[in-house]
């Protein structure tokens, strides 16, 4: 990674807001607690922003997209700009790696990853700016019509704890080529590498008030942001009810909003699969970032014939599961904190009550620090498809199996829950591919394969309560700006 290596964090940093390229406090000077997951100590602090906070950011981003250089800036420039930031995260990618990995538990690999592909965000959105354009479309006789791409104005983005370098990528990428001005409101308990991008931005080049974070709990912060008059288009990911009340405040002024919400997605196994390529992708993608992934693989659906060898192959595979501090690289990290953690045994509880059969229990480390949020991975085997466990998004390394008979169950059962994010097809008979793979209402189906969300240049988003808009490859660029009609009368 970067040149300049640093797999520690500092203590006691007093991280601050970006607003209007100025590193500044909140104005009522409060602050949170940053925890580290790994043991549940406080080594930071983040400033604990309000509406005044949120007022000034949205205002510094007004000022540059009404008046500043950015707005004249041609596409190709602003694409060097993100161009600039992505060799900017690059030389720092072992100190973003260090701050994502203790500011959330992830391991330290999952860090690594994360600013690899939070790398190839900025790439992607560098190079992409300045190939979109309108149309000119066949009018009446004496007119010429054409559209023109133009920029929404000031965008908020909200985004989650479980991804923050990757997901605020995502969305900045693709709102700044478009030419928009940013204010991000980061998760109270991620916000470190939030703010460290912001500065790394600062020093690519891009001009005052263009890229603004405000930090701060989301019922203060995030609604003031969320319902703000001076913002023009909100993007969130997170929690499906959050996300309704972030449309219900941003509906107020009539804005448009990008939903990226949660998940139950189904990955479906068949008799002919290749069990052996299936089985640790399988494991994979419910035990990535310790399943609190909105993509997370979190039922498996299993033809009947294989049903027992793969419920077994599964259960061997999640006993030798362990949990374990960020630093020591195990296969998953603790829970983002006390709340995560009770919130899925919760889960767990509910589950074993109502007789779900519990096929295997992972284990936390005998090294793992008394104060983490550990949760041992748990393996439930032919669940009820209305029980909670096999509806709800758990946000966990939960994963509960399922049996079906044929291709039409398996569709009934895939498309069986509120949510539709993404699906798993696995299967050798290619009419039975595309069959399945355009039955399942989910955004983005992997035949045999399992991205988890993956592929920059992959369109990405919901279907029913998983949310709507898409995010990621050029779709973003559609997402992130409006399409405006200009006709010329040569009479
Ligand atoms: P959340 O969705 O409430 O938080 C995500 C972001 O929204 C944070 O920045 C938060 O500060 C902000 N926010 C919260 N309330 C807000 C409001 N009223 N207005 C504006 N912004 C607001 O997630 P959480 O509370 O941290 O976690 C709760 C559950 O959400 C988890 O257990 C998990 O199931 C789910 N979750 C899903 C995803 C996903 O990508 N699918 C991501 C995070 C959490």
């Amino acid at each position: 990674m970067g040149a300049h290596s640093a797999t520690t964090v500092a203590e006691g940093i007093a991280f601050m807001n970006i607003i209007d390229g100025k590193r500044v406090d909140a104005v009522s000077g409060e602050r949170i607690d940053v925890v580290c997951p790994s043991d549940g100590k406080p080594f930071a602090t983040i400033p604990a922003s309000g509406e005044t906070d949120v007022d000034r950011a949205v205002a510094a981003a007004r000022r540059a997209f009404d008046q500043g250089p950015w707005s004249r800036m041609p596409a190709v420039e602003r694409g060097r700009l993100l161009t600039r930031l992505f060799h900017l995260v690059e030389q720092n990618g072992d100190e973003l790696a260090a701050m994502e990995s203790r500011d959330t538990g992830k391991p330290v690999r999952q860090g690594k990853a994360d600013v690899t592909a939070t790398m190839r965000y900025y790439e992607f959105y560098g190079g992409a700016g300045d190939k979109i354009h309108g149309d000119t479309i066949p009018f009446l006789d004496g007119y010429t019509a054409l559209t023109l791409r133009e920029p929404h104005g000031v965008v908020a983005g909200i985004i989650p704890w479980n991804y923050p370098l990757q997901i605020m990528a995502r969305v900045a990428g693709a709102a700044l080529a478009m030419g928009n001005t940013l204010v991000i409101k980061p998760a109270e308990d991620a916000s470190m590498t939030a703010i460290r991008i912001a500065e790394l931005a600062l020093e690519a080049g891009f001009p005052e008030g263009v890229f603004n974070v405000v930090t701060g709990y989301g019922h203060t912060a995030g609604a003031a942001l969320s319902g703000h008059p001076g913002v023009d288009y909100v993007t969130f990911t997170g929690s499906t009810l959050t996300g309704t009340r972030i449309q219900q405040a941003a509906a107020v002024n009539n804005r448009g909003v990008t939903m990226e919400l949660g998940g139950k997605s189904p990955q479906i196994v068949f008799a002919d699969a290749n069990l052996e390529a299936a089985l640790p992708v399988l494991v994979n993608a419910i035990i990535q970032n310790g399943g609190q992934t909105c993509s997370a693989g979190s039922r498996i659906l299993i033809e009947k014939p294989v049903y027992e060898q793969v419920a077994a192959a599964l259960a061997a595979r999640f006993a030798a599961l362990v949990a374990g501090p960020h630093e020591a690289d195990l296969d998953l990290g603790p829970m983002i904190n006390a709340r995560q953690r009770d919130r899925v045994a919760g889960f767990i509880a509910a589950a074993e009550e109502a007789g779900v059969p519990v096929l295997a229990r992972g284990t936390v480390s005998p090294d793992a620090p008394a104060g983490g949020y550990y949760t041992a991975p748990a393996l439930f085997g032919t669940v009820d498809p209305h029980a909670a466990v096999a509806q709800e998004e758990v946000f966990g390394p939960v994963l509960s199996l399922f049996a079906f008979d044929g291709e039409e169950e398996a569709i009934r059962l895939a498309n069986s829950t509120e949510y539709g994010l993404v699906a798993g097809v696995w299967t050798a008979d290619g009419g039975r591919q595309h069959r399945v793979a355009k039955r399942v209402r989910a955004g983005q189906v992997f035949v045999n394969g399992y991205g988890a969300g993956g592929g920059i240049e992959l369109p990405f988003g919901g279907f029913k309560k998983s949310g709507h808009g898409r995010e990621k490859g050029f779709e973003a660029l559609y997402d992130m700006s409006a399409t405006k009609t200009i006709v010329f009368n040569h009479g």
